[in-house]
């Protein structure tokens, strides 16, 4: 039997790229370096693209996903885009609560309830939780189980197979690799993740829920966060606009 571990590799392409033609080209690329990959790798593509993306021929190991929902599934909401809209779209995931979301005004409020409104229509929401910075005192923890906290408010316990939680250090995002966590840092944080997760769903469940890393991951740091960290996976921004670099990335995951 193989027991070898099958991590998280989701790519956050923002607000890129420029256009349909290289999106296309971006995609084809991906779907490349996916082929026969034992990794579980999901595309976060603006919304313009999902539908190429989600009716074009890929590997089972490669899914689409989204970078934002409404809160709700229904209603008068102009320029908003549903989940139910997205699911219907065979989209699969979608990232909320990321902290470019949360500078545009996301309240935690307004989070929990996208996380609601994802689940009900049976998308796999990846909920992105991160402090600012960081202080001696550890207020930074506090600050953290007050995200997780909202966040969870509407989760129950059937819902957890389908949520994934992306510990994404702000200070750490769009930095140079050295500027990341370290895999001990990062070890911490998995575990007092996981240990909110238990306390509030039992150990059992809570543990299951895939927890990743995202901020600055290359693939010299990747190593290091899978295997010091624990984490369940990545969050990566730039380095998964250029095929080369996720496939860098996806061959040290394959060989842990
Ligand atoms: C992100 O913004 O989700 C992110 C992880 O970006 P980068 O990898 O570029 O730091």
């Amino acid at each position: 039997m193989n027991n070898k571990k099958s991590y998280y590799i989701i790519g956050n392409w923002k607000m890129n790229p420029g256009s349909r033609k290289e999106a296309k080209r971006l995609f084809a690329g991906i779907r490349k370096v996916s082929q026969r990959r034992t990794q579980r790798i999901v595309a976060c593509v603006p919304f313009v693209y999902l539908v190429d993306m989600t009716t074009s021929s890929r590997p089972k190991c490669l899914s689409i996903g989204a970078q934002n929902c409404f809160l709700e599934n229904t209603g008068s909401h102009t320029g908003e885009i549903s989940s139910v809209q997205l699911a219907d779209m065979k989209v699969e995931y979608v990232i909320l609560g990321h902290s470019e979301r949360r500078d545009l005004g996301e309240s935690d409020e307004m989070i929990s309830k996208k996380i609601r409104a994802s689940l009900d229509a049976g998308l796999k929401p990846i909920i992105c939780i991160g402090e600012r910075e960081r202080d001696k005192d550890g207020e930074y923890l506090k600050f953290l189980e007050n995200q997780l906290d909202n966040a969870f408010s509407e989760v129950s316990s059937e819902d957890l197979s389908k949520v994934i939680v992306a510990y994404e250090p702000v200070w750490a995002i769009g930095r140079s690799e050295d500027e990341a966590i370290t895999g001990h840092s990062l070890y911490e944080i998995v575990v007092f993740i996981r240990r909110f997760l238990a306390k509030g769903y039992g150990k059992n469940v809570g543990f299951s829920v895939p927890v990743l890393y995202g901020g600055s991951v290359t693939s010299k740091n990747t190593r290091e966060f899978l295997e010091e960290g624990n984490a369940d996976g990545l969050l990566i921004g730039r380095q998964s606009l250029d095929p080369e670099s996720l496939m860098d990335i996806i061959d040290i995951a394959d060989k842990i």
